[in-house]
Protein backbone atom coordinates (compact mmCIF):
# COMPACT_ATOMS: atom_id res chain seq x y z
CA UNK A 1 0.00 0.00 0.00
CA UNK A 2 3.10 2.18 0.83
CA UNK A 3 3.81 2.14 -2.66
CA UNK A 4 0.93 3.55 -4.41
CA UNK A 5 0.69 6.45 -1.71
CA UNK A 6 4.43 7.55 -1.84
CA UNK A 7 6.96 6.83 0.73
CA UNK A 8 6.81 8.39 3.81
CA UNK A 9 8.39 12.13 4.24
CA UNK A 10 10.30 13.80 6.57
CA UNK A 11 8.77 16.29 8.88
CA UNK A 12 10.39 19.41 7.05
CA UNK A 13 8.47 18.52 3.73
CA UNK A 14 5.17 18.92 3.11
CA UNK A 15 2.65 16.88 4.96
CA UNK A 16 1.34 14.06 3.24
CA UNK A 17 -1.70 14.44 1.16
CA UNK A 18 -4.76 12.74 2.60
CA UNK A 19 -5.36 9.40 0.81
CA UNK A 20 -7.27 8.66 -2.43
CA UNK A 21 -11.08 7.82 -1.64
CA UNK A 22 -11.95 4.52 -2.00
CA UNK A 23 -14.58 2.94 -4.49
CA UNK A 24 -15.07 -1.03 -4.38
CA UNK A 25 -16.82 -2.46 -6.83
CA UNK A 26 -17.78 -6.36 -7.49
CA UNK A 27 -18.52 -7.78 -10.18
CA UNK A 28 -20.92 -10.49 -9.88
CA UNK A 29 -22.61 -12.99 -12.57
CA UNK A 30 -22.66 -16.40 -13.96
CA UNK A 31 -19.88 -18.43 -14.76
CA UNK A 32 -18.90 -17.72 -18.13
CA UNK A 33 -20.57 -14.49 -18.40
CA UNK A 34 -17.10 -12.52 -19.24
CA UNK A 35 -15.52 -11.21 -15.56
CA UNK A 36 -12.80 -12.89 -16.29
CA UNK A 37 -11.24 -14.84 -19.08
CA UNK A 38 -10.93 -18.57 -19.70
CA UNK A 39 -11.08 -20.04 -23.62
CA UNK A 40 -10.71 -17.46 -26.45
CA UNK A 41 -13.75 -17.16 -28.27
CA UNK A 42 -13.50 -13.42 -28.98
CA UNK A 43 -14.63 -13.34 -32.70
CA UNK A 44 -12.39 -10.00 -33.04
CA UNK A 45 -9.03 -11.69 -32.57
CA UNK A 46 -8.45 -9.11 -30.28
CA UNK A 47 -6.90 -11.29 -27.74
CA UNK A 48 -3.45 -10.00 -26.12
CA UNK A 49 -3.41 -6.69 -28.19
CA UNK A 50 -1.41 -4.63 -27.72
CA UNK A 51 -1.88 -1.44 -24.82
CA UNK A 52 -0.19 0.02 -21.91
CA UNK A 53 -1.21 -0.87 -18.09
CA UNK A 54 -2.34 1.98 -16.99
CA UNK A 55 -1.10 1.36 -13.29
CA UNK A 56 -3.40 -1.87 -12.20
CA UNK A 57 -2.49 -3.46 -9.18
CA UNK A 58 -3.31 -6.78 -8.39
CA UNK A 59 -4.14 -7.88 -5.05
CA UNK A 60 -2.48 -11.51 -5.95
CA UNK A 61 -1.91 -13.16 -9.06
CA UNK A 62 -0.67 -16.94 -8.77
CA UNK A 63 0.34 -17.23 -12.13
CA UNK A 64 2.58 -15.60 -14.48
CA UNK A 65 3.82 -12.46 -13.33
CA UNK A 66 2.57 -10.05 -15.91
CA UNK A 67 -0.78 -12.19 -16.32
CA UNK A 68 -3.63 -9.15 -15.65
CA UNK A 69 -6.94 -10.11 -13.64
CA UNK A 70 -9.78 -11.17 -16.16
CA UNK A 71 -11.90 -10.20 -19.34
CA UNK A 72 -13.77 -6.99 -18.61
CA UNK A 73 -11.71 -6.81 -15.50
CA UNK A 74 -8.47 -6.78 -17.29
CA UNK A 75 -9.89 -4.86 -20.15
CA UNK A 76 -10.71 -2.11 -17.39
CA UNK A 77 -7.37 -2.68 -15.86
CA UNK A 78 -4.81 -2.87 -18.67
CA UNK A 79 -7.08 -2.14 -21.81
CA UNK A 80 -6.29 -5.54 -23.08
CA UNK A 81 -8.83 -8.58 -23.78
CA UNK A 82 -7.02 -11.97 -22.04
CA UNK A 83 -8.99 -15.06 -23.21
CA UNK A 84 -7.47 -17.55 -20.98
CA UNK A 85 -7.69 -17.51 -17.54
CA UNK A 86 -9.07 -19.64 -14.50
CA UNK A 87 -12.27 -19.68 -14.01
CA UNK A 88 -11.99 -20.59 -10.01
CA UNK A 89 -10.04 -17.75 -9.46
CA UNK A 90 -11.37 -14.72 -7.39
CA UNK A 91 -9.09 -11.79 -6.39
CA UNK A 92 -9.35 -8.00 -6.09
CA UNK A 93 -7.64 -5.45 -7.96
CA UNK A 94 -6.61 -2.10 -7.50
CA UNK A 95 -6.50 0.75 -9.76
CA UNK A 96 -5.60 4.43 -9.59
CA UNK A 97 -8.55 6.33 -11.80
CA UNK A 98 -9.06 9.63 -12.48
CA UNK A 99 -12.71 10.00 -12.47
CA UNK A 100 -14.21 13.78 -13.53
CA UNK A 101 -11.10 15.61 -12.55
CA UNK A 102 -10.97 13.14 -9.12
CA UNK A 103 -8.78 11.29 -8.50
CA UNK A 104 -10.15 7.31 -7.02
CA UNK A 105 -8.56 4.05 -5.60
CA UNK A 106 -10.58 1.92 -7.79
CA UNK A 107 -10.77 -1.42 -6.35
CA UNK A 108 -12.27 -4.38 -8.50
CA UNK A 109 -13.19 -7.79 -7.15
CA UNK A 110 -13.50 -10.33 -9.64
CA UNK A 111 -15.47 -12.56 -8.41
CA UNK A 112 -15.77 -16.56 -8.88
CA UNK A 113 -19.17 -18.29 -7.57
CA UNK A 114 -19.07 -21.74 -8.76
CA UNK A 115 -23.13 -21.75 -9.19
CA UNK A 116 -25.08 -18.61 -8.89
CA UNK A 117 -24.78 -16.29 -5.36
CA UNK A 118 -23.76 -18.33 -2.25
CA UNK A 119 -21.57 -17.45 0.32
CA UNK A 120 -22.22 -13.36 -0.68
CA UNK A 121 -21.17 -12.10 2.37
CA UNK A 122 -18.17 -11.34 1.59
CA UNK A 123 -18.63 -9.17 -1.61
CA UNK A 124 -22.37 -7.74 0.41
CA UNK A 125 -20.02 -6.22 3.11
CA UNK A 126 -17.17 -5.14 1.02
CA UNK A 127 -18.58 -3.44 -1.91
CA UNK A 128 -20.13 0.23 -2.52
CA UNK A 129 -21.04 -0.56 -5.87
CA UNK A 130 -21.96 -3.77 -8.00
CA UNK A 131 -21.48 -4.74 -11.58
CA UNK A 132 -23.90 -7.94 -12.16
CA UNK A 133 -23.05 -9.42 -15.81
CA UNK A 134 -24.53 -11.71 -18.15
CA UNK A 135 -23.78 -12.60 -21.66
CA UNK A 136 -25.75 -11.46 -24.35
CA UNK A 137 -25.64 -14.90 -26.24
CA UNK A 138 -26.71 -16.97 -23.27
CA UNK A 139 -30.15 -16.64 -21.68
CA UNK A 140 -29.22 -18.38 -18.84
CA UNK A 141 -26.64 -16.02 -17.87
CA UNK A 142 -29.16 -13.83 -17.89
CA UNK A 143 -31.51 -15.53 -15.53
CA UNK A 144 -28.71 -16.36 -12.96
CA UNK A 145 -28.53 -12.31 -13.11
CA UNK A 146 -31.73 -12.09 -11.60
CA UNK A 147 -30.96 -13.73 -8.66
CA UNK A 148 -27.98 -11.85 -7.93
CA UNK A 149 -30.51 -8.93 -8.15
CA UNK A 150 -32.71 -10.41 -6.05
CA UNK A 151 -29.63 -11.06 -3.76
CA UNK A 152 -28.77 -7.51 -3.69
CA UNK A 153 -32.14 -6.20 -3.41
CA UNK A 154 -32.72 -8.26 -0.28
CA UNK A 155 -29.19 -6.90 0.98
CA UNK A 156 -30.06 -2.93 0.27
CA UNK A 157 -33.46 -3.74 2.55
CA UNK A 158 -31.28 -3.98 5.68
CA UNK A 159 -28.54 -1.30 4.95
CA UNK A 160 -28.35 2.45 5.47
CA UNK A 161 -26.63 3.18 2.54
CA UNK A 162 -27.66 2.04 -1.09
CA UNK A 163 -24.84 0.76 -3.03
CA UNK A 164 -25.61 1.14 -6.85
CA UNK A 165 -26.19 -1.84 -9.20
CA UNK A 166 -25.28 -1.80 -12.43
CA UNK A 167 -26.60 -4.44 -15.30
CA UNK A 168 -24.40 -5.74 -17.55
CA UNK A 169 -24.74 -7.16 -21.19
CA UNK A 170 -21.06 -8.05 -21.81
CA UNK A 171 -20.16 -9.95 -25.32
CA UNK A 172 -21.64 -7.46 -27.56
CA UNK A 173 -19.25 -8.58 -30.54
CA UNK A 174 -21.41 -11.97 -30.65
CA UNK A 175 -24.77 -9.79 -31.63
CA UNK A 176 -25.02 -12.82 -34.37
CA UNK A 177 -25.76 -15.45 -31.79
CA UNK A 178 -27.50 -12.71 -29.16
CA UNK A 179 -30.26 -14.83 -26.77
CA UNK A 180 -31.29 -11.36 -25.38
CA UNK A 181 -32.62 -8.54 -26.53
CA UNK A 182 -31.18 -5.13 -25.15
CA UNK A 183 -35.00 -4.26 -24.02
CA UNK A 184 -35.11 -7.48 -22.00
CA UNK A 185 -31.80 -6.18 -19.97
CA UNK A 186 -33.58 -2.44 -20.07
CA UNK A 187 -36.15 -3.85 -17.81
CA UNK A 188 -34.73 -6.14 -16.02
CA UNK A 189 -32.77 -3.15 -15.07
CA UNK A 190 -35.47 -0.86 -14.66
CA UNK A 191 -37.56 -3.32 -12.41
CA UNK A 192 -34.60 -3.19 -9.95
CA UNK A 193 -33.49 0.25 -10.05
CA UNK A 194 -30.03 -0.25 -11.96
CA UNK A 195 -28.40 1.48 -14.52
CA UNK A 196 -27.99 -1.07 -17.98
CA UNK A 197 -25.04 -0.69 -20.12
CA UNK A 198 -24.33 -3.29 -23.19
CA UNK A 199 -20.64 -3.90 -23.71
CA UNK A 200 -17.92 -6.53 -25.08
CA UNK A 201 -14.48 -7.25 -23.18
CA UNK A 202 -12.59 -7.29 -26.49
CA UNK A 203 -13.92 -4.36 -28.01
CA UNK A 204 -13.65 -0.54 -27.24
CA UNK A 205 -11.97 0.44 -24.08
CA UNK A 206 -13.69 3.28 -23.63
CA UNK A 207 -17.26 1.67 -23.44
CA UNK A 208 -15.88 -0.69 -20.55
CA UNK A 209 -14.18 1.93 -18.78
CA UNK A 210 -17.23 4.03 -18.92
CA UNK A 211 -18.83 1.45 -17.03
CA UNK A 212 -16.23 1.73 -14.66
CA UNK A 213 -16.47 5.10 -14.03
CA UNK A 214 -20.30 5.28 -14.10
CA UNK A 215 -20.25 3.36 -10.97
CA UNK A 216 -17.75 5.21 -8.77
CA UNK A 217 -20.44 8.28 -10.28
CA UNK A 218 -22.99 6.39 -8.49
CA UNK A 219 -20.90 5.81 -5.72
CA UNK A 220 -20.35 9.64 -5.29
CA UNK A 221 -23.74 10.75 -5.67
CA UNK A 222 -25.07 8.16 -2.81
P1 LIG B 1 -16.37 -15.52 -16.00
O1 LIG B 1 -16.65 -16.92 -15.56
O2 LIG B 1 -17.57 -14.63 -15.91
O3 LIG B 1 -15.17 -14.92 -15.33
O4 LIG B 1 -16.08 -15.63 -17.54
P2 LIG B 1 -14.70 -15.53 -18.31
O5 LIG B 1 -14.15 -14.15 -18.20
O6 LIG B 1 -13.82 -16.66 -17.87
O7 LIG B 1 -15.14 -15.69 -19.81
C1 LIG B 1 -15.77 -16.84 -20.28
C2 LIG B 1 -15.46 -16.99 -21.76
O8 LIG B 1 -15.98 -15.90 -22.47
C3 LIG B 1 -13.96 -16.99 -22.06
O9 LIG B 1 -13.77 -17.89 -23.09
C4 LIG B 1 -13.67 -15.59 -22.49
O10 LIG B 1 -12.57 -15.54 -23.37
C5 LIG B 1 -14.95 -15.25 -23.21
N1 LIG B 1 -15.26 -13.81 -23.19
C6 LIG B 1 -15.22 -12.96 -22.15
N2 LIG B 1 -15.63 -11.73 -22.51
C7 LIG B 1 -15.95 -11.83 -23.82
C8 LIG B 1 -16.45 -10.89 -24.78
O11 LIG B 1 -16.73 -9.73 -24.52
N3 LIG B 1 -16.67 -11.38 -26.04
C9 LIG B 1 -16.40 -12.66 -26.39
N4 LIG B 1 -16.64 -13.02 -27.65
N5 LIG B 1 -15.93 -13.57 -25.52
C10 LIG B 1 -15.71 -13.15 -24.25
MG1 LIG C 1 -13.89 -15.50 -13.78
Amino acid sequence: MSSMFGKPRASSERPPQSPLPECNVAILGCRGAGKSGETGTCSHGQGRASGSCQGAVRGHLPHLPLSPPAALTVKFLTKRFISEYDPNLEDTYSSEEVVDQQPVLLKVMDTADQDGPGNCERYLCWASAFLVVYSIDNRKSFEGCQRYLEVLALHAQGCQRRCPVLLLGNKLDMEQYRQVLSAEGMSLASRFGCLFHEVSACQDFSRVQHVFHEAVREVRRQ
